[in-house]
């Protein structure tokens, strides 16, 4: 079996087994693959393997890959950084962007998604860490920002995503995750509900704690150059 095939199927064996120990229904966490710097023969191969959901970083990166792959049926997550001059490509081209963290941005998004396609599905990053260098939203920012969001008609707020602080400790990783998932919960809205929680080095304890997006490229594509 070609090595991406491999991977694959060991990290989806490893994301069965983590919604199992967690008491978790059987695929209820989706694996998207992030496939930045990676080629589109590559993405293709995690394709053939049964792979749906790719996640990109970097605009331009991105289109010269959708276009190379416009006969496959992707759907395409943008997980990087935004800047207000490249909304219009990413709501044209996108069905999920996982890195909101200003009202600006998911208003220009929502202006710019095209009639033709459905609403765009979002999630708001939440720096959850509190990190200074983090991008991001702080917990007590969250419910007026979903409130504002809330009102916007042409994207569809999902959830949230969050990159914590690392951590070696499997109590520990839970820990951030679980605080924001039950600061979700309070809010009492069932239709948030994606969260997009978790790589490589904490996947049981984001499991754990509601992940329903895992995000992973290294352990499925090999390192990045
Ligand atoms: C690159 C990236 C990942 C995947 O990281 P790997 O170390 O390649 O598994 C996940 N989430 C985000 C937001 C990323 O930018």
């Amino acid at each position: 079996m070609p090595r991406i095939a491999l991977n694959l199927n060991a990290i989806n064996s490893d994301i069965r087994l983590a919604e199992s120990n967690a008491g978790r229904e059987a695929n209820s966490v989706q694996l998207l693959a992030v496939s930045k710097t990676k080629p589109s023969a590559d993405i293709i191969e995690a394709y053939q393997a049964g792979q749906r959901h790719f996640g990109e970083n970097y605009l331009q990166e991105a289109l010269t890959k959708q276009k190379e792959l416009s006969h496959y049926q992707i759907i395409w997550h943008f997980i990087g950084p935004i800047q207000s001059n490249k909304t219009k490509q990413i709501a044209e081209n996108f069905s999920w962007v996982h890195s909101i963290d200003r009202l600006k941005i998911a208003q220009r998004l929502s202006d710019q998604r095209p009639e033709s396609l459905a609403p765009l599905n979002i999630c708001l990053q939440v720096n959850i860490s509190q990190e200074q260098s983090k991008a991001g939203i702080t917990l007590s920012e969250l419910p007026n920002m979903i409130e504002q969001i809330e009102s916007l008609s042409r994207i569809k707020l999902r959830g949230v995503m969050a990159i914590p602080e690392p951590a070696q400790d499997y109590e520990q990783q839970r820990k951030p995750y679980r605080q924001l998932q039950q600061a979700i919960k309070a809010l009492n809205k069932p239709e948030l509900d994606t969260f997009s929680f978790g790589m490589t080095g904490d996947l049981k304890a984001a499991i754990k704690e509601g992940a329903t997006i895992v995000r992973i490229g290294a352990a499925l594509f090999g390192k990045r150059g």
